[in-house]
């Protein structure tokens, strides 16, 4: 074992099963060993022995098994433990129309005797809430766990509205409160606006002195300069973003990981694996490195770890929708501990990392230096869906798209430039943006995309009035 102030000290050691002492740089070079049942000396971590292989394959698989080494936690602002994993509950194995019921309460009741206190759903997860419902009261652990859930802030157009949707969720829940209550999927400060104008401030105050809330957040995916602001611009008790290896500039980013941590407040973590993409579609060249590693971590393990490393993170999501899941999940978040992964470590995630984005169409890193746009074009943000076009699927970087980029309120297409050239004056990595910026609108945007955008925009922010005056065209 080493602990976290040897690690960050440089003095970092292993100890064998008969005490012997293992340094980093001997694990690295091969060198770490233990003995077997025979007195006979197997390399640990050099991956060479057989039998090496073996029993590490077999240690694994039992502690696997197990799922249950002590679960870790870390605090929340009042100084509550929130188990480090959290159970994403958008995911559950589906039966018929709705969810399998039993093989969701298995999986849950295992996560829960393994340590976890964080049950993440929310009101458009269809048939979630009734489920995490009804399993809670079923094994009377309601006051063990906390539910953490969220408001479809953009069904709200008035005050009336936050309780309708809210007295629904807790009806849904078979609850007379939520533990963690979330502004849902919040993208830019003007819908966060759109809620105060309706008296999102005053109910949740209400709301948080009758005790029907104990903790108010939001969930976002917008970009990180937006991320600040809604940061700033009210007292949250959390926040929770999409962050992973691969996402470290996108969205809120780390930026906004450690400004959210830097004000007190817990950040809990979504699509850590970016929704499987992580273990499922990763290169050949991506799955070598880690398997030349001297770690035998799984491409789920080192996603967690990566993520688990990292002391401003409070509490990682995983939509988990099997046993073996939870139990892998569960012993990982057992053993990870923040400041462990070593130098080896994180060159094996660089070079798993230069095999995805080798992939890549546009070198963008996603700094921000472009930025902004005298033209309000997201110049990151379309370079990283064309990414995702080529480095996972066109129909997920153009999904993507339409999410971040083509339903913002304010329009932020590439066919908005005006070729003013000021954003390349500041790119570090020397890209074309006005030419990369057309190619990757083409890509993105093939006709019946951008007639489907411009419909849904049409429907979702234009006044009726505003419909018959403007020209196809000028919606562009
Ligand atoms: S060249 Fe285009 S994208 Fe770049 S700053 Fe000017 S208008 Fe914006
Ligand atoms: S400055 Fe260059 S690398 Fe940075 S976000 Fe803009 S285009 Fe991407």
């Amino acid at each position: 074992m080493k602990n976290q102030a040897q690690g960050r000290a440089g003095q970092a050691y292993l100890y064998g099963r008969r005490g012997k002492r293992f340094t980093d740089a001997q694990e690295r070079a091969g060198q770490a060993y233990s003995y077997g049942s025979r007195g006979k000396k197997i390399h640990r971590y050099a991956g060479k022995s057989r039998l090496g292989l073996f029993i590490r394959a077999l240690r694994k698989k039992i502690h696997t098994y197990a799922g249950r080494g002590p679960m870790q936690y870390r605090k929340n602002r009042k100084g509550e433990d929130l188990s480090i994993l959290g159970y994403g509950c958008m995911r559950f194995t589906r039966k018929g129309a709705g969810i399998d019921l039993d093989k969701a309460e298995k999986e849950l009741m295992a996560a829960y005797r393994a340590g976890v206190n964080y049950f993440d759903t929310a009101y458009i997860y269809p048939g979630s809430e009734a489920a995490v419902g009804e399993i809670f009261e079923r094994n009377h652990i309601r006051e063990k766990v906390n539910i953490a859930t969220k408001l479809p802030q953009y069904l709200i157009g008035n005050h009336a509205a936050l309780d309708r949707y809210f007295g629904e969720e807790l009806s849904r829940l078979r609850t007379d409160y939520v533990d963690y209550y979330l502004m849902h999927h919040l993208t830019d400060l003007a819908m966060w606006e759109k809620l105060k104008k309706v008296g999102i401030i005053d109910w949740i105050r209400e709301k948080k002195q009758s005790g029907a809330i104990r903790n108010i957040g939001f969930s976002y995916h917008g970009n990180t300069e937006n991320f600040l602001k809604i940061l700033e611009d009210y007292d949250w008790d959390f926040c929770q973003i999409q962050y992973n290896y691969l996402d470290e500039v996108a969205q809120a980013g780390r930026a906004g990981l450690q400004a959210a941590a830097a004000r007190g407040i817990p950040v809990v973590i979504m699509e850590p694996l970016r929704g499987g993409k992580l273990v499922n579609m990763l290169p050949e060249a991506a799955k070598k490195a880690m398997a030349d590693s001297s770690r035998d971590w799984s491409p789920a393990e080192w996603g967690l770890r990566w993520l688990y490393d990292q002391p401003e993170v409070t509490v990682v999501l995983s939509g988990m929708n099997s046993l073996k899941m939870v139990k892998s999940n569960c012993r990982t978040a057992s053993e990870a501990l923040a400041g462990s992964l070593t130098d080896a470590d994180f060159e094996t995630l660089e070079k798993v990392k230069r095999a995805i984005l080798e992939k890549e169409k546009v070198g963008c890193t996603g700094c921000r230096y472009c930025m902004p746009c005298p033209k309000g074009v997201d110049i990151p943000g379309i370079f990283r869906c064309w990414n995702t076009m080529y480095t996972e699927s066109r129909r997920e970087g153009r999904t993507q798209f339409i999410q971040t980029v083509g339903l913002t309120r304010e329009p932020a297409f590439a066919s908005q430039c005006i070729r003013c050239g000021k954003c390349e004056k500041h790119c570090p990595q020397n890209i074309p943006i006005r030419e990369k910026l057309q190619e990757a609108d083409r890509d993105l945007r093939p006709l019946p995309y951008r007639i489907a955008i411009q419909a849904a925009r049409g429907f979702m922010f234009r006044k009726p009035s505003e419909k018959a005056s403007r020209s196809p065209r000028q919606a562009k």
